[in-house]
């Protein structure tokens, strides 16, 4: 997550418990079951009968309708328009998801998460009035060439395009040096939140403590000095 989807995260329901997912390709039916499986609503929709009878025999959703989200009226019929959050999970059927993108937004969703495929694709959902756009393919190649390059780095939020919190497995060269010692403010700019023992983190860890070899640290900062570590 990054500031730019701060408003739309922060503008959605705490309480809602409910979501339509359109489209059941692998997507779609990841959110489903993840949604399903915290307990959530989720009314599932497809075009393709087959995907909703399998989504219902693997209970993926308790609820599901076979219906074609490029016709508006069997989006009103089927209850759509009354969800407050609703996710567009078609990715390879660019036309398909437009369309449907504007007759959620158009039927009055205030929510609306829609999957792309390509960057134009990306751009029209957003100018049909898609609130939130993912590109999971995109974003997934980004976090691999990421881990390739940097493997000491295990987990990374980018607070903004020049800031993140990351968690990273404790450079050899600080192996045995106390917090104090590292000067990790002075040195790199860096503020240390966290430090494993043990399986678990300790937040806000004492000066004194020694960091030993293969424990995981979380700092934050400037990515050119997150950069700067040796690692
Ligand atoms: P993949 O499964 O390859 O990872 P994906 O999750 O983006 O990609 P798609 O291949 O885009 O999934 O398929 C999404 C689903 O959307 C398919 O099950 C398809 O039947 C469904 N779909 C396509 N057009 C419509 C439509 N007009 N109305 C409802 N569902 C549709």
């Amino acid at each position: 997550m990054n500031l730019a989807s701060l408003g739309f995260f922060r503008s959605l329901r705490q309480d809602n418990h409910q979501f339509a997912v359109i489209g059941l390709g692998r997507f779609g039916r990841s959110v489903c079951s993840t949604l399903h499986n915290f307990g959530y609503q989720v009314l599932a929709t497809d075009i393709d009968e087959k995907r909703v009878a399998q989504a219902l025999t693997e209970q993926i959703t308790s609820h599901a309708l076979q219906l074609d989200s490029t016709e508006s009226a069997a989006l009103q019929e089927a209850g759509i328009f009354e969800f407050d959050t609703v996710i567009v999970a078609i990715g390879n059927y660019v036309q398909e998801s437009i369309i449907t993108t504007l007759n959620v937004k158009e039927g009055g969703v205030p929510h609306v998460i829609a999957k792309a495929s390509s960057e134009v694709h990306c751009k029209l959902l957003q100018k049909v009035g898609a609130d939130h756009v993912v590109f999971p393919e995109y974003e997934a190649g980004c976090a691999l060439a990421r881990t390739l390059t940097k493997p000491s780095i295990l987990d990374r939020v980018d607070l903004d395009p020049d800031h993140s919190i990351v968690e990273l497995i404790v450079p050899d060269e600080f192996h045995g040096r106390t917090i104090a010692e590292l000067q990790l403010r002075n040195r790199y700019g860096l503020n240390l939140l966290a430090v494993s023992q043990d399986g678990k983190f300790q937040i806000n860890p004492n000066p004194n403590k020694r960091l030993e070899r293969g424990s995981a640290m979380v700092v934050i900062g400037c990515n050119k000095d997150i950069n700067r570590l040796p690692i």
